[in-house]
This record gives structure tokens, C-alpha cells and sequence, in this order.
């Protein structure tokens, strides 16, 4: 990697502005119900602590689209991640995220102290990457750490505008990121198999084209595999389907012919009469489903085939369920291809989103080589796109 990480710089007694991605779940009462982005900021906090540097944190959290509004404070996120350092925290509330009250909270920092500013999508001008924001920011700092990797695929004004007044570094997270999935894209050991799910081909369009130069194997399954059935000529019923995207997936099956990669579609489906989980349903090859059915998850005998070729894998991306996985009767295709992650003795990675959560919930998270903690961020590394919030980092 050609940018700067953290062991480039000197931190004592040096403010430290770092960009975190601390938007987190949370319930109607405002506790949080999945804290593993807070945790996975902890190994550049607390290696920054350590060589004294006066920690200032920022995060946007939900879509408070411009205005201070309570339900989206980081005062949750505050405490949360308190207790997880074991450390006291300030949290500098202003609607303003930066004021003159903020910065003199910064400026009466010590060595050690952590100051988490409040929601950077309180101001209007965050999402508009704006300059006056961007320097309101930086002027609270003397370096810059962009260790948000959800949200380095987004221009903003703390996570790139910043970043132009600053000198830069990645922080351990975004360096984990983006160091595991580009050595898997550029040099990966072979056999390389894409497992994309999920609704819609259209979002996995430029994943595929990506990859489809790079991968041995692409497993396509989820909702989007009706599409490509549909351009094989076969018979879908009420399946989901993109219409305007079948010639593209009918290019997307010659290209792999051509490229001699195997894009293999399921052989059979779990169908369904109704799309909710108390439906009639059954299994049924490629080519018989009823006109009155949907296709809601992959059959057994493609969960057989895949997870075999999964297993037999050096190295594995996954994104996207393999069927409507909220619902339990369509799940089991889902969970399989986790389990079949699991056992793969290659390099696994999970690109964030439904797969992730689906690893997750089968407690299965610590088997993954790399669960990705940026669904958007990471489809657009495996669209092969440069993420702004990396290309705007000091260079080495
Ligand atoms: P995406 O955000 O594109 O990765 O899509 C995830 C969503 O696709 C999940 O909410 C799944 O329920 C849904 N999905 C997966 N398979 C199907 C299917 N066969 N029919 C309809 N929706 C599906």
C-alpha cells in the first residue's frame, strides 16, 4: 500500500483528529444493539493513547440530514466506547460539532485524553464534503487518521475535506481492509471463487465485470439469479427480475465462457407461493418453476455444489445472501455458504452487509479470515473503484 499508516508518524503531545465509523444500530430507546464498529476502532485508539497523543474522535451516525437532532447523538456511542477503554471520555455535545466551547475543550487536553466531537452530520455541509467545515475540523487537530473504512467510499468534508489541511495516515482498520481484499484481487491464491447474491443484479453489475477477470469461479445465487435465468430462456414464475438487465447478464454468461471462468447458476431453488416466511413452498430444478412461485433460496443440491467448491477454495469472496435469509424457511442456503466459509481452509473474506450479518447470526464471524465492516465500501473495492477517503491520504 503506497499511503501513510500509523507507524509513519510521531504522536506525543500531538492532536490527533481520527474518523471513525461509529454509525451503529440502535433501538427505539437509544441503546445499541451491535457494538463491533466501536470495537473494531479500538486498536488505533488505543495505540495512539499509548505513544500520548490527545485523541480527537469524529463519526457520523444515521441521517440527521443537516440538523442537530437528538436521536442521532454519539452520547450512546460515548459512553459505549468508555467502557470498552476502560477510560473516561469527554464528549464534546455541541450542535455546532465545532465551536469555540469545542475547541477549547481541545485545547485543555493532555496527553492520553480522548475527546469524541458530536454527530459530523449535524452540520449541513458534511455530506457536501464543504471547506468551511473541513477547516472548522482540521483546525481542531495537527494530523489526521481516516480509520472509517464504511464510509471512505463517500467524499465528505471529515473524512476527505480534512484531509486536505492535515498531514494523513490510514488507521489499523482501513490499513486491515484494504490491505486483505487488495492482495486477494491483485495476487490471489488460486483456486479464487466469487460467491454474489443478494436482490438486484444492478448493484453487483461492476462487481462482476471486476471480477470476472480475476476470479476462477463466480457462484451467483440470491434474488439476482432469475435474471440470469431468465436470459438462459428459462422459465422464472414470479421470481424476482430486472427485465432491462437480461441482456447484460446473457453478456456477463458469454464473457465468463470466454474468459473460461465457470459462472455457475443454482441447479435448484426453494419456491415459494407467497413472499413471507408461512407460504407454501417447495424445491424444483432450474427449469421448472411454476408460473405461480417464487424463487426465495437455493435448493440442496446447490448448496452441496457450492459448498464443495467453496471448501475445495484458496481463496473466497462472498456478498450477498443466497436467499431471503430474514425469513427462516429461506435461510438455509444463506447459512450454508457461511458454514461452507467457515470450513474453507483459504483465505475467506466477507464484503460487509446481509453476508456479514448472516456470519454474524451464525456465530460464525470468527471463523472468516476478513469480515468486512463496510458493505458499500467494500463493493466498490471489488468494483476495482479508488475509495476517495483512501486516495485522499498522505502518500509514503
Ligand atoms: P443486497 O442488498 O442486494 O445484497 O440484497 C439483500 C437482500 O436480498 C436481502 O434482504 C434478501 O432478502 C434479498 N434476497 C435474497 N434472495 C432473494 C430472492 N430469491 N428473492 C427476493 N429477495 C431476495
Amino acid at each position: 500500500m503506497n499511503k501513510k499508516t500509523l507507524e509513519n508518524y510521531d504522536y506525543s503531545g500531538k492532536k490527533v483528529l481520527v474518523r471513525c465509523d461509529f454509525n451503529v444500530p440502535m433501538d427505539d430507546n437509544l441503546n445499541i444493539t451491535d457494538d463491533i464498529r466501536i470495537k473494531s476502532s479500538l486498536p488505533t485508539i488505543n495505540y495512539l493513547i499509548e505513544r500520548s497523543a490527545k485523541v480527537i474522535l469524529m463519526s457520523h451516525l444515521g441521517r440527521p440530514k443537516g440538523e442537530a437532532n437528538s436521536k442521532y447523538s454519539l452520547e450512546p456511542v460515548a459512553r459505549r466506547l468508555s467502557e470498552l477503554l476502560g477510560k473516561e471520555i469527554v464528549f464534546a455535545d455541541d450542535e455546532n460539532v465545532v465551536s469555540e466551547r469545542v475547541k477549547e475543550t481541545v485545547d485543555n487536553m493532555s496527553a492520553g485524553d480522548i475527546v469524541l466531537l458530536q454527530n459530523t452530520r449535524f452540520r449541513k455541509e458534511e455530506e457536501k464534503n464543504g471547506e468551511n467545515f473541513s477547516k472548522d475540523l482540521a483546525s481542531l487537530g495537527q494530523l489526521y487518521v481516516n480509520d472509517a473504512f464504511g464510509t471512505s467510499h463517500r467524499a465528505h468534508a471529515s473524512n476527505v475535506g480534512v484531509a486536505t489541511y492535515l498531514p494523513s495516515a490510514v488507521g489499523f482498520l482501513v490499513e486491515k481492509e484494504i490491505t486483505i481484499m487488495g492482495d486477494a484481487l491483485e495476487a490471489p491464491d488460486r483456486p479464487f471463487v466469487a460467491i454474489l447474491g443478494g436482490a438486484k443484479v444492478s448493484d453487483k453489475i461492476g462487481v462482476i465485470e471486476n471480477l470476472i477477470d480475476k476470479v476462477d469461479t463466480i457462484l451467483i445465487c440470491g434474488g439476482m439469479a432469475y435474471t440470469f435465468y431468465k436470459a438462459l430462456g428459462h422459465n422464472i414464475g414470479k421470481s424476482l427480475l430486472e427485465e432491462d438487465k437480461v441482456e447484460l447478464a446473457k453478456q456477463l454468461i458469454d464473457k465468463a465462457e470466454e474468459k473460461n471462468v465457470k459462472l455457475i447458476l443454482p441447479q435448484d431453488n426453494v419456491v415459494a407461493k407467497e413472499f413471507k416466511n408461512d407460504t407454501e413452498f417447495k424445491t424444483v430444478g432450474s427449469d421448472s418453476i411454476p408460473d405461480d412461485m417464487q424463487g426465495l433460496d437455493i435448493g440442496e443440491k446447490t448448496i452441496k455444489q457450492f459448498s464443495d467448491i467453496i471448501k475445495d477454495a484458496k481463496t473466497v469472496i462472498w456478498n450477498g445472501p443466497a436467499g431471503v435469509f430474514e425469513m427462516d424457511n429461506f435461510a438455509k442456503g444463506t447459512f450454508a455458504i457461511a458454514q461452507a466459509l467457515a470450513d474453507c481452509k483459504g483465505t475467506t473474506i466477507i464484503g460487509g452487509g446481509d453476508s456479514a450479518a448472516a456470519v454474524e447470526k451464525a456465530g460464525l464471524a470468527d471463523k472468516i479470515t476478513h469480515v468486512s465492516t463496510g458493505g458499500g465500501a467494500s463493493l466498490e473495492l471489488l468494483e476495482g473503484k479508488e475509495l476517495p477517503g483512501i486516495a485522499t491520504i498522505s502518500d509514503k
